[in-house]
């Protein structure tokens, strides 16, 4: 029971304390996405261990590096300009995984709980890596659902650099955790990656094309995702009012983490 040790917390503490302080200084999050950062991978290391954290902190690194390549490359896209992440970002990617961890520590390691974190992390994995590489691509994407041309940035818009994008995400978060922990054979990881992965970036980008929100600019007349746009109220045209681009993404890794679980049930009755 690694979260009963005093020595997890102090190393919990240390590492992350570290990783944070580096995160400010290279400005990778700001203040509301550090304390959310700090609190998820706290509470994911002392209840789930070293390897759950390891999986997360590439999740984290490549991110980050990943957003700030696409900055450089792509500044236009607005909301998305500054490549720093926000707290929402943080808890809507980070909840469901970090759950699944607290279930995994109290529930002695149980193998379902580990897939349900794997699901969770692989589906914010691959939709954060499909978004990142996905706009670098040269041409217009299209939405998911009608397949018509949409300008970057658009909730739903489908590249097929994306795609490959969000397989780089899944490969990356494999490799890692078919290294660093045994609980599954490679096969099983690969399958329950690559599954929760798919589906889960799946999911966020079709609720990204119906249900969310989407808003005119009163000003300019843009479509944005962003209620407010030249520091005024927008008027929503589409979607549903409340459900915004972090409540696509919550409820993405929760497929994900629940395809993971069935993926995994399926394996361990069949074997
Ligand atoms: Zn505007």
């Amino acid at each position: 029971m690694s979260y009963l040790d005093p020595l997890t917390h102090l190393e919990a503490i240390t590492i992350l304390a570290i990783i944070f302080l580096l995160s400010i200084k290279f400005k990778f999050v700001d203040v509301g996405g550090v304390t959310a950062s700090f609190v998820v991978g706290y509470v994911i290391y002392v209840f789930g261990g070293r390897n759950y954290f390891l999986a997360l902190i590439a999740f984290y690194l490549v991110s980050v590096v990943f957003t700030k390549i696409r900055v450089r490359k792509v500044r236009e896209v607005e909301n998305k300009e500054s490549g720093i992440r926000g707290w929402r970002n943080v808890v809507a990617n980070g909840i469901t995984a970090t759950i699944a961890a607290i279930a995994s520590g109290l529930s002695g390691e149980e193998k379902i709980f580990y897939a349900a974190y794997l699901g969770a992390l692989s589906s914010a994995f691959a939709d954060t890596l499909a978004t990142e590489i996905g706009l670098l691509y040269p041409k217009m994407p299209r939405l998911i659902t009608s397949m018509r041309k949409v300008k970057p940035g658009t909730p739903g818009a489908v590249t097929t650099l994306g795609y490959l994008g969000g397989l780089i995400g899944m490969t990356i978060l494999a490799l890692i955790s078919s290294t660093i922990d045994r609980k599954f054979t490679i096969h099983e990881v690969l399958a329950i990656i690559y599954s929760s992965g798919l589906v889960g970036m799946t999911v966020d980008s079709l609720l990204g094309a119906t249900v969310q929100a989407k808003y005119r600019c009163r000003i300019c007349g843009k479509k944005t995702e962003s209620p407010i746009h030249c520091g005024l109220r927008a008027e929503q045209v589409e979607g549903i009012e409340y459900i915004n681009t972090h409540t696509v993404n919550f409820v993405a890794t929760v497929i994900g983490a629940v395809t993971a679980s069935i993926v995994t049930t399926f394996l361990t009755t069949t074997r």
